[in-house]
């Protein structure tokens, strides 16, 4: 039966008691984590937000009454109990942050019974996560959950706090909003008052940003839920927070200042580490050349080494048909690992043709010097000496080739170079390497639309030295955008933005939009940059993301309080479902029957 907390007061959350409280009188309140009966002694593990507290309950102090109450405590009620706090009478428990005191109960309220929960609420559950989140308030008791949360609930604000000193202001930008075709999918909202018109989900807060710099607030930020319709994809959320900004009157180099600031704080104050600023940079050009990647992981080695040169007349025929086709040849020297057994590299060429790669060339460097390749054969020995010298090869050594177009061996080998570091373990969670990439190409071209599309989005500046190529070679033309990496993944990006009209309209050509149809997409924006527009640029951070590398979880959905799965469901509410015959007439939509 649920009591009333009538005339109590919670004085304490679990785990601020300590020592120092010791002959105190408190009440506290929370679920029973445990409880075992000893005959005459019962002890309670009580846990709330905070941590878990041991109560112990006597006859002699809670009385006859209280102590029957006691012995129907099961896991998950929710108890209050009154009583003073004591050294603990049994063995400390190191491992508890009150492992040196107890609650010796003098008044116990059970406020709310529980039926036997359908998993045990602990650290590193070993439930499957479908019926973790199927019961998902369930879930969230448990103590990482909750540490996660509560970094989450810290970080956001630093954030606040520090953008606010830096002049920011926070700004609510609509959630009904107007589908734009460029992007992601969108998620539309069918709109009652006018039948057959949708309204969008916002994708982000993009162009209002832009509008809000266009109406003179200077700087502006926001943590705005963004949603996008995307294929499935195990560690995809349709609806995502991103820590979004937006400055004017800035360059780049303002941005990373200001973005340089605010992870410092974010990350001294909510875990501990320290940046050091200020973080590296590097090109896009750069971190393809060397990482194969545009998001490179800087913690390790294992860079990419181009012998394009080095093999160009030798007689191997995936090598020299590479070259020929444009392509190009390049390496990774895993040092150490000439030992590798033939499986392993075989499971390695199997994981690299998943991004393309038809086969991976190698050659082991043995401890007497000699060779042992899958290609030698074709090669003189000067060839391969040149080869191995190229790639800094020593005994010991075992060294990957991929020949291809440049795009297929980028992404094999950026790809290899993380596998193998995952296999040798050299990914330390506790190494924190930031890195910015910058001039990203402004487009990039799509096959499936045979056109030009915008590779940041089309409000992205060109560099100014490449302005003039936007007519006669698109593909050439960099962008002043900008991507923050941290541990080789994109925590964040934006770009400065095109602040005029005829820019603008000619990006919107070169994506192949006429006048009419930009106007017809994007006339506010563009009819705004003809009344006054401040040159200004911004940034996004994916706050789901950076949380979750900051508690060091695998999935973002250990970072949201209610997430989907990656059919874009809910387990718990079962959302998306079906709605009523007359909210569907209402809105003038008629279902297909499947
Ligand atoms: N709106 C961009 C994005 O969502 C970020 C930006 O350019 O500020 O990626």
């Amino acid at each position: 039966m649920a009591e009333s907390m009538k005339g109590l007061r919670r004085s304490h959350r679990c785990t601020e008691l300590s020592n120092r409280n010791i002959g105190e009188t408190v009440t506290v309140m929370g679920w029973v984590q445990k409880s075992r009966n000893k005959g005459g002694i019962i002890f309670v593990d009580l846990r709330d937000r905070s941590g878990i507290l041991q109560i112990i309950f006597e006859e002699s102090d809670v009385g006859s009454e209280g102590f029957e109450k006691a012995e129907h405590i099961r896991s998950e009620y929710v108890i209050a109990v009154v009583g003073k706090v004591e050294a603990r009478s049994g063995a400390v428990n190191k491992d508890l942050k009150t492992g040196d005191i107890e609650i010796r109960a003098n008044e116990l309220r059970i406020l709310s019974e529980a039926d036997t929960p359908p998993f045990p609420v602990e650290e590193d559950s070993k439930t499957k996560e479908d019926l973790r989140l199927k019961y998902r308030y369930l879930d969230l008791r448990r103590p990482d959950l909750q540490r996660n949360l509560m970094l989450r609930s810290k970080v956001a604000n630093i954030t606040r706090s520090f953008l606010t000193e830096e002049g920011f202001l926070e700004i609510e930008t609509p959630m009904l909003t107007k589908s734009t075709p460029e992007g992601a999918r969108d998620y539309l909202v069918p709109s009652r008052v006018h039948p057959g018109n949708f309204y969008a989900l916002p994708q982000s807060p993009q162009l209002f940003k832009q509008l809000l710099m266009c109406a003179g607030y200077d700087r502006y930020f926001q943590l705005a839920k963004c949603f996008r319709d995307e294929d499935l994809r195990a560690d995809r959320q349709p609806e995502f927070t991103q820590i979004d900004m937006e400055l004017s009157f800035v360059d780049v180099d303002d941005v990373i200042d200001v973005n340089e600031r605010l992870l410092q704080k974010m990350f001294k104050e909510s875990i501990g580490i320290d940046i050091e600023l200020p973080i590296q940079r590097m090109t896009y050009a750069e971190a393809m050349d060397r990482f194969g990647s545009d998001k490179p992981d800087i913690r390790f080695g294992l860079e990419l080494v181009n012998v394009s040169e080095q093999v160009k007349d030798c007689g191997f025929g995936v090598f020299t048909s590479a070259l020929e086709k444009g392509g190009s040849v390049r390496g990774i020297n895993a040092e150490g690992q000439a030992a590798m057994p033939r499986k392993k590299i075989d499971a390695l060429i199997d994981y690299v043709k998943d991004f393309g790669a038809k086969g991976l060339a190698y050659l082991a460097i043995n401890e007497d010097g000699s060779y042992k390749s899958s290609f030698a054969k074709f090669m003189t020995e000067d060839q391969l000496d040149g080869l191995v010298k190229a790639m800094n090869g020593k005994a010991g050594d075992l060294l990957f080739f991929a020949a291809d177009e440049d795009e297929i061996v980028f992404a094999v080998l950026g790809n290899l170079r993380l596998e193998l570091a995952r296999n040798l373990e050299l990914l330390d969670k506790d190494d924190y390497k930031f890195l910015w990439v910058t001039e990203f190409p402004l487009l990039e071209y799509s096959e499936e639309d045979k056109r030009f599309v915008a590779k940041h989005h089309p409000f992205t500046m060109p560099m100014d030295e490449d302005l003039h190529l936007l007519d006669t070679d698109p593909g050439k033309v960099r962008a002043k955008a900008y991507d923050i990496v941290l541990n080789g993944t994109e925590i964040g990006g934006g770009s400065v933005r095109i602040y005029q009209s005829e820019i603008q309209e000619k990006m919107f050509e070169v994506l192949g939009f006429t006048k009419e149809a930009a106007y017809e997409r994007f006339g506010f924006l563009l009819n705004a940059f003809k009344l006054g527009v401040p040159p200004h640029a911004g940034l996004a951070y994916g706050l789901d993301r950076l949380i979750m590398l900051m508690a060091k979880e695998d999935s973002i959905r250990d970072v949201i309080a209610f997430p989907k799965v990656k059919d874009a469901s809910c387990l718990m509410t079962e959302a998306p479902n079906t709605v009523d015959d007359k909210q569907l007439k209402e809105l003038g939509i008629e279902v297909k029957k499947r």
